[in-house]
């Protein structure tokens, strides 16, 4: 298979470091997108307006030279900062010292990436939209948004980054036995904001760290902005208990407010705004294969749309990125043998942190706030402290590392079946740190 001119559809954030990554091994690339640039524009709203970047995202930004420009935007958070009703506080670190998952503005980092592309040649054409592509290798049809024209599109690798309701993916749906499966939760997002300090523009609640107010079956979460704001998400069901349906006026809303998170609703005067004003995003799991058909090729969400509960969505669409860029070389440019290796490669990782992401709503919803699920945490953690080359806890495995998803999703459930173990053991609360610590860590060992 000769690949020389790669068209790439959408302009995200996985299409636009995807098109780095190519240009800088040679390829002609160009990036199609449907919406006008957001340099001119401003990001559009309706997703998250920031989002927690962790290893496997740097690794994939310093291997195009884009870390250092990154590192400028983010605002580490070393440990989630738990809400109770009452307002009691408890923190948790995420890893050992030093180690912090990022919070970085969508916006920006798209930009960024966007600016990166374009110097290096890139030419990108904002408000075309890809309508289908051709499983037989013949051209996409592009329609050209600003003259409501069709036009045919020929290039010799066609790559889908368009996102959840990729429309690359919708034309391979078509072909023989391609596996499809999509599922929403019975949970809605609304985005809200704590503004900066009024007077001196401070951060009003720990600024290096992510906040959860866990409530069950639901909750919020917030993190921080450069400007001193935090993004705040509450994550609620459509209808029940704590349901968005039972928000009907702004009355409603202060009540909900005062019931669930009393403490926060001080520091949020455009709430009443931001909830009526914000659309509710819905949540969905899309899962697929093969992600190659012909000569078109999903990546990012196009390929793997997971829930947001694990921050790794687009950490996993940057590794497949950097992962690919591995096997261009790895097989001198034969693309007849990186295709097959790429979703050989990413598929069950892509499955790993999609299941990993739904368990982990759990966890911050509900067991973050449990006693017993703390303590499993604070063991393997000093594990993890006193034997670091033996032993990594499945937190650290996702956002700390490289090893693969789908190794973690294996350890998520060896290591709590050991730790509910470990629970039994005699006289645990005063002897887990000293007696039993090297039986503990023995069981739990997995370097
Ligand atoms: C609430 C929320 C919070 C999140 N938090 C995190 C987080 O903390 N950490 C994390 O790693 N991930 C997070 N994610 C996931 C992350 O947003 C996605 O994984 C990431 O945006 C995927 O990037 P992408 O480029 O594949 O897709 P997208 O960002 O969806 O980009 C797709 C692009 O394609 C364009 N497009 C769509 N259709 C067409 C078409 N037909 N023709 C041409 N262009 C088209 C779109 O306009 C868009 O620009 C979160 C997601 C949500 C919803």
């Amino acid at each position: 298979m000769q690949v020389k001119r790669i068209a790439i559809m959408g302009a995200g954030l996985v299409g636009s470091m995807l098109s780095i990554y190519l240009k800088q091994k040679g390829y002609e690339v160009e990036v199609y997108e449907r919406r006008p640039d957001m340099r001119k524009t401003g990001a559009v709203g309706g997703r998250s307006i920031n989002l927690a970047l962790s290893e496997r995202g740097w690794k994939a930004l310093q291997k195009i030279g884009m870390e250092a420009t990154v590192r400028q935007l983010a605002i580490p958070m070393n440990g989630r900062m738990m809400h109770s009703v009452d307002g009691q506080l408890t923190y948790q670190a995420y890893g050992k010292e030093g180690q912090a998952i990022n919070s970085v503005s969508r916006g920006q980092l798209n930009m960024e990436l966007l600016q990166a592309a374009e110097k290096l040649g890139v030419p990108f054409y904002f408000e075309q939209k890809v309508e289908s592509v051709d499983t037989g290798n013949g051209p996409a049809m592009m329609l050209n948004l600003k003259e409501d024209e069709i036009y045919p599109l020929d290039a010799d690798l066609v790559i889908g980054a368009d996102g959840a309701f990729s429309m690359v993916r919708n034309s391979m749906m078509k072909t023989d036995q391609f596996n499809y499966s999509q599922s929403y939760e019975t949970h809605g997002y609304k985005e809200l904001t704590i503004p900066p300090d009024e007077v001196n523009g401070s951060f009003l609640i720990e600024k290096n760290a992510l906040h959860i107010w866990p409530r069950k079956n639901f909750m919020l979460i917030a993190l921080p902005n450069l400007d001193g704001s935090f993004t705040v998400t509450l994550f609620a069901p459509y209808k029940g208990e704590g349901g968005l349906d039972s928000i009907t006026g702004e009355a409603e809303l202060i009540t909900y407010f005062k019931t669930y998170f009393p403490d926060v609703l001080p520091i949020m005067p455009t709430l009443a705004y931001d909830f009526f004003n914000n659309p509710t995003g819905s949540l969905v799991t899309v899962k697929c294969f093969p992600w190659v058909v012909g000569n078109n090729m999903l990546i990012g969400d196009a390929a793997h749309a997971i829930v947001p509960f694990y921050g790794q969505g687009m950490n996993c669409g940057f590794e497949d990125c950097s992962v690919l860029d591995e096997l261009i070389e790895a097989h001198n440019h034969d693309w007849s043998a990186i295709l097959p290796a790429y979703q050989q490669s990413r598929k069950p990782n892509a499955d790993g942190i999609a299941d990993l992401a739904l368990l982990n709503f759990v966890e911050m919803r509900d067991l973050v706030a449990d006693p017993e699920f703390l303590f499993k945490r604070k063991i393997a953690a000093k594990v993890s402290e006193v034997y670091p080359d033996r032993f990594i806890p499945v937190y650290s495995m996702v956002s700390f590392s490289h090893h693969p998803y789908a190794e973690a999703l294996k350890e998520y459930t060896r290591q709590d079946e050991v730790l509910t173990d470990v629970l039994k053991m005699p006289g645990i609360e005063e002897k887990w740190a000293t007696e039993y610590l090297p039986q503990i860590a023995e069981r739990l060992f997995n370097l």
